[in-house]
């Protein structure tokens, strides 16, 4: 009886428990975001990030805090002999932040380690059609699991940055990954904010993932990256690659795309450049 008593005690303990770790997270969170912009890391951003010296200033600020709570949350291993800085952990977070700007951030909720390489990396992949396994080898930029780590490296990260408007940036690319997967399905649709926002997501980027599938074949040029063209997942990456990188012509040749993916990020870049 009394075993059962206690059992019955623990039980009714387990909600409190996690209701209470709950809110001092969210009251942590909160002095995070309050707290400006930590003065090396800034700088860091400044010279790493060209996109961040786009922004306008309140959205710097506003970039400031959800770095504060990104860092204070997320932990960073170096791979491959890489010794993790501070420099590697604000360039990182910094544009992984963009992409929660002016949004409820949940601060990419499944991920919990960044692992990073310090060179483009090879991993071994392996598939199977019944009769024959093959194992490949690829080299990686990066890579976002669900449920799992965010993978980056790092002459990448620093190569993609750099250069603001070829619509190549492994990190926007890579935590765009993890927004899609956050619904449990990596398959181009992350959460949005209405139920009836997915019929219009839905037309909008199947008809342009289509189009760039019909250019990828007939060798025609075109705004995006055709890597974009390997599945919807992609397409969604690629495709915030693209809004931040190159807003103007997406813009221009993809109006529809630009206001859906406007409407999901809540941001305009083409009005920082
Ligand atoms: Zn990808």
């Amino acid at each position: 009886m009394i075993i059962l008593q206690l059992i019955t005690a623990v039980i009714g303990l387990v909600p409190a428990f996690f209701i209470v770790k709950l809110v001092l997270r969210r009251r942590k969170r909160k002095q995070l975001l309050a707290m400006p912009f930590r003065q090396e890391w800034k700088q860091i951003v400044q010279k790493n990030v060209p996109l961040y010296n786009r922004l306008p200033d309140s959205l710097k600020e506003q970039l400031g805090g959800l770095v504060n709570v990104f860092l204070a949350e997320k932990k960073f291993e170096g791979c491959g002999g890489l010794e993790i800085t501070d420099e590697i952990r604000a360039t990182i977070a910094a544009q992984a932040c963009i992409l929660l700007l002016n949004r409820k951030a949940h601060y990419f909720r499944k991920l919990h380690t960044i692992l990073v390489y310090p060179d483009t990396y090879a991993a071994k992949t392996t598939s199977s059609n019944g009769t024959v396994t093959v194992e490949e080898q690829s080299i990686r930029l990066g890579e976002s699991w669900q449920n799992g780590p965010v993978v980056l490296a790092w002459n990448s990260v620093t190569g993609g940055s750099s250069n603001i408007a070829d619509a190549q940036n492994v990190v926007l690319h890579e935590f765009a990954h993890q927004l899609d997967q956050e619904d449990g399905a990596s398959d181009g649709a992350p959460i949005l904010e209405h139920r009836s926002s997915y019929v219009t997501w839905a037309r909008v980027l199947s008809k342009e993932y289509e189009a760039l599938q019909r250019k990828k074949k007939e060798h025609r040029k075109a705004v995006m990256s055709k890597y974009g063209a390997t599945n919807p997942a992609e397409f969604f990456a690629v495709a915030t690659e693209t809004f931040f990188e190159k807003p103007k012509q997406m813009k221009k040749r993809h109006p529809e795309l630009y206001d859906e993916l406007k409407n999901y990020y809540k941001l305009d870049p083409v009005e920082w450049s």
